[in-house]
C-alpha cells in the first residue's frame, strides 16, 4: 500500500458491534463525548465492521457528523486484506473489542459493554490513550 504523503490528521477507526453499540443495538455511553474530543484533536473518524459499512448506526445515533467514512473490516490478516475490503489507508489508531485488531494496528481495546450500561466508562479511556500514543499535550 503506497504512502499517501504528508497529512495533518490521524485516522481513528472504531469497530461497531460490542464496541460502540451493545449486542442489542444500544449506544455505548460517552460515544458523543469521545467522538467530539477526538475531532477537536484533529482526528478523522471512521467506522468499520466485519458485517460491512454501518452508516445506519452512525445516523441512528447522530454520530454521522463526526464520521468521515464507513468501511468493511477484515476479520483476519488485517493489514494485508485492507485493500480487498476497500479500505484505502492503514488506520493510525483503532478502538475494538477484538484484541487482535488492536494488536494489529495499535489503539484501545475495550471489552464488550456490561450492565448496567449507564455505568460503562470504557470509551473514555480512548481519549487518554490517543493522547499518549501521539504525545499530544507535551508542550503544555
Ligand atoms: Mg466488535
Amino acid at each position: 500500500m503506497p504512502d499517501d504523503g504528508p497529512r495533518s490528521s490521524l485516522r481513528v477507526f472504531f469497530d461497531v458491534d460490542d464496541t460502540l453499540i451493545t449486542w442489542d443495538g444500544r449506544l455505548r455511553p460517552h460515544a458523543h463525548d469521545v467522538f467530539g474530543a477526538l475531532r477537536s484533536r484533529n482526528a478523522e473518524l471512521f467506522l468499520w465492521s466485519g458485517t460491512g459499512r454501518r452508516w445506519g448506526v452512525a445516523h441512528a445515533y447522530d454520530l454521522a457528523e463526526f464520521v468521515t467514512e464507513c468501511f468493511a473490516k477484515p476479520l483476519s490478516r488485517h493489514h494485508e486484506r485492507l485493500a480487498e475490503h476497500g479500505v484505502p489507508f492503514v488506520p493510525d489508531f483503532v478502538v475494538d473489542d477484538d484484541a487482535d485488531v488492536v494488536a494489529a494496528f495499535g489503539g484501545t481495546h475495550v471489552p464488550a459493554p456490561l450492565e448496567p450500561l449507564e455505568d460503562d466508562r470504557e470509551l473514555l479511556r480512548v481519549i487518554s490513550d490517543f493522547e499518549l500514543r501521539f504525545r499530544l499535550g507535551d508542550s503544555t
